[in-house]
């Protein structure tokens, strides 16, 4: 089955699937395209060892937590709001979308219906006019918390109180407004500056029994079902006891970490991400997570200092962006160590090409878990288990 065959063959495939693009697999069944999935970690990864059989999800629709409507009108003036055209800046207009939470996809309809009566003029990027670029809406699935982050381009946001007032009786469910500033001539959603409208500013949920704090800009897995299977299995494979010693590499907010933290002696954490690394710090102190302790710093140099130090570590856990760690990175991991290194990846290539050079120095590739992540789209999620070979 290629990614190429027509949309006819699945009959349950999404009305927008050709003009959207955010599906690539929409042309298959579910199987079909768990079945897809299986084949290429397999091409990819078999040579390093088994590839276990893919996890994939009970119900594949409405799982993402977090949902961003990027706003316009079209050449005749209507307002739109929705998902930009797979490689272009054209808004595809969404009431509803097969993937995103059906809550926020309601509330992003809301306020679109609610423009005209505030005055709010969405944003023309072409001609760097006008207000309302994007909103942004994440759940908490357990917590049911709810946050709207309304991205404007400049300071100035006509009636905010009123409108704040306007959207909370139509959603009550909402927990946190926000008030995002993005001037810049930019492909990124959310400016630097922020004002709270209503509420906290974040809001929290739970994951493996740990609770979580988000903040507008931090990462977060948006498939929370998915990530408590890949967090339990990362535990299970990283075989955790009270005199471990572990580092959470790419860590986000904390979250591998602090689930690690219940069972490990101690707990190392770093991330890039300032706003993510202030989180994670006020997740572990809300998880009474004293051995855990997190930094901020590109993971390649933080461990090459460690290393440099001699200090020594038991497990690592990492999980790096789409584009694999670094040489820096897994030769200072190489150098402190650990016994077991659990890898979670989200591009099967670059995992490919990091453990490739694991091997070469000296571990070995004991586990290779698929995971489906993100149904509908054409990306793979896996979480491979390296061990230090003893001559
Ligand atoms: N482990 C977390 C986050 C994984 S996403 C979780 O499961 O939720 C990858 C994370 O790597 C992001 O938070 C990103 O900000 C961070 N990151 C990207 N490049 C980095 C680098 N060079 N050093 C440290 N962290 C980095």
């Amino acid at each position: 089955m290629s990614q190429k065959s027509t949309l006819k063959s699945n009959p349950d495939a999404c009305p927008l699937a050709s003009k959207c693009g955010g599906c690539q697999l929409q042309n298959m069944t579910y199987e079909r395209q768990l079945r897809w999935k299986q084949a290429r970690s397999e091409i990819l990864l078999k040579k390093f060892g088994k590839v276990s059989k893919i996890v994939g999800m009970d119900s594949p629709y409405h799982y993402r937590n977090k949902v961003q409507a990027a706003f316009g009108r079209t050449k005749s003036g209507k307002i739109i709001s929705g998902v930009y055209q797979s490689g272009s800046h054209r808004i595809v207009n969404v009431d509803s979308c097969m993937t995103e939470d059906e809550t926020a996809d309601k509330i992003i309809v809301d306020i679109r219906s609610m423009l005209p009566e505030f005055k709010i003029k969405t944003y023309d990027e072409d001609h760097n006019f006008g207000f309302l670029r994007h909103v942004l809406v994440k759940r908490g699935f357990s917590s049911g918390e709810v946050m709207v982050v309304i991205v404007g381009a400049e300071p100035r946001f006509p009636m905010k109180n009123k409108f704040t007032d306007a959207l909370l009786k139509k959603h009550p469910e909402i927990t946190t407004v926000i008030f995002n500033i993005n001037p810049g001539k930019t492909n990124l959603v959310l400016g630097k500056r922020e004002e709270i409208l209503f509420g906290s500013g974040y809001i929290e949920d739970t994951l493996c029994g740990c609770t979580f704090r988000i903040s507008s800009r931090s990462f977060y897995q948006i498939n929370p079902v998915q990530t408590e299977k890949l967090y339990n299995k990362a535990m299970e494979l990283a075989q955790l006891n009270e005199n471990t010693s572990v580092i959470d590499a790419y860590c986000g907010i904390g979250t591998i970490g602090l689930v690690a933290a219940k069972t490990a002696g101690n707990v190392i954490g770093v991330e890039l991400n300032p706003d993510a690394v202030k989180d994670a710090i006020s997740n572990a102190k809300a998880n009474n997570a004293e051995n855990a302790h997190f930094y901020c710093a590109d993971a390649g140099d933080f461990m090459e200092e460690l290393a440099m130090q001699g200090e020594k570590t038991d497990v690592v856990f990492m999980d790096p962006p789409r584009a694999g760690s670094t040489k820096k990175f897994i030769d200072s991991v190489v150098k402190m160590s650990p016994e077991r290194v659990v890898y979670i990846s989200c591009n099967p290539e670059t995992l490919a090409r990091d453990l490739e050079y694991f091997i070469r120095k000296n571990y070995q590739v004991k586990r290779i878990c698929p995971y489906d992540m993100f149904p509908q789209t054409n990306h793979i999620e896996c979480i491979s288990l390296l061990i230090k070979k003893h001559e």
